[in-house]
């Protein structure tokens, strides 16, 4: 099982393989993970084995815990690229997203201006107002759709709502008119006896399809990296990874390839 849990709120600045040096922000419990996905590919393990009673830093926390790394910084003379939201779980699921937000936009225009700050989010939570006003806010609204296909997200992404829908998902991305960065992991393996593979044809011709409908500005693509919980998992080459990002460039959309 992978255990690569995060044990602060802010931590780093460590090196990101798609976003530079990168400034980390937890915003689940130190010692758990919380999810409203459970995908297979999770480096935070499944949500099963990490399960914790600890509540989430509260609003009053994190904004010590920033201001004391901003303050560090300042000492050190150190300015990330990226203050990102990632951490043990999903970042929107706090109930203070949108303040946290808020503050962070404004302690970072006074201490690093040229920062940029960067959401990665499963976008389960973009059809509520406040997350999708915040995700508004930030330079880099990251969302994740890993299929075209419900089947093949269940399989991997397996999101905890029964409710899940991609058509859903695809009329909420349409709302952030282009500024948004649609992020998708390409795996390959089995899953509970079932081949998962998010690269044939008939699927990345229907993601294709959906980069089409809802324009976003960036396309990032990216595979296995680290251990992940299931174990029979392979990662895409990298030449494949940068075929199905020619054909995004194709359509006039920046796309980065994290092999
Ligand atoms: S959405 Fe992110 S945090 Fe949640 S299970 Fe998937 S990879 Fe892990």
């Amino acid at each position: 099982m992978a255990t690569i849990l995060f044990d602060e709120i802010v931590f780093g600045p460590i090196h990101s393989r798609r976003l530079g040096s990168s400034l980390g922000i937890n915003l689940l419990p130190y010692n758990g993970k919380v999810c409203s996905f459970d995908c297979i590919y999770c480096e935070c393990g499944y949500n099963k084995d990490f399960r914790t009673k600890t509540p989430l830093p509260s609003l009053e926390e994190f904004k010590a815990a920033l201001h004391a790394k901003l303050e560090q910084l300042k000492k050190e003379g150190t300015t990330p690229d990226v203050i990102t939201f990632s951490g043990n779980g999903e970042p929107t699921m706090h109930p203070d997203f949108e303040e946290i937000i808020d503050y962070t936009i404004q302690m970072r225009d006074q201490y690093i201006p040229t920062t940029k700050i960067s959401v990665l989010t499963n976008a389960m939570n973009i059809g509520k107002e406040k997350t999708f006003n915040a995700l508004r806010k930030v330079d880099n609204n990251i969302l994740k759709l890993d299929s075209a296909f419900i089947e093949t997200v269940r399989l991997i992404d397996q999101p905890v709502s029964v409710n899940y829908s991609v058509e859903k998902q695809v009329e909420l991305f349409k709302k952030f008119e282009g500024n948004f960065i649609l992020q998708t992991m390409f795996l390959r393996g089995m899953h509970d006896g079932k081949t998962v593979d998010n690269t044939t044809e008939a699927e990345i011709s229907a993601w294709i399809k959906i980069i089409k409908e809802t324009k976003p500005r960036e396309v990032m693509i990216y595979t296995v990296d680290r251990e992940t919980p299931e174990k029979n998992l392979r990662k895409v080459p990298i030449e494949e990874l940068k075929q199905i990002a020619k054909r995004v460039e194709e359509l006039g959309i920046k796309t980065i390839v994290a092999g």
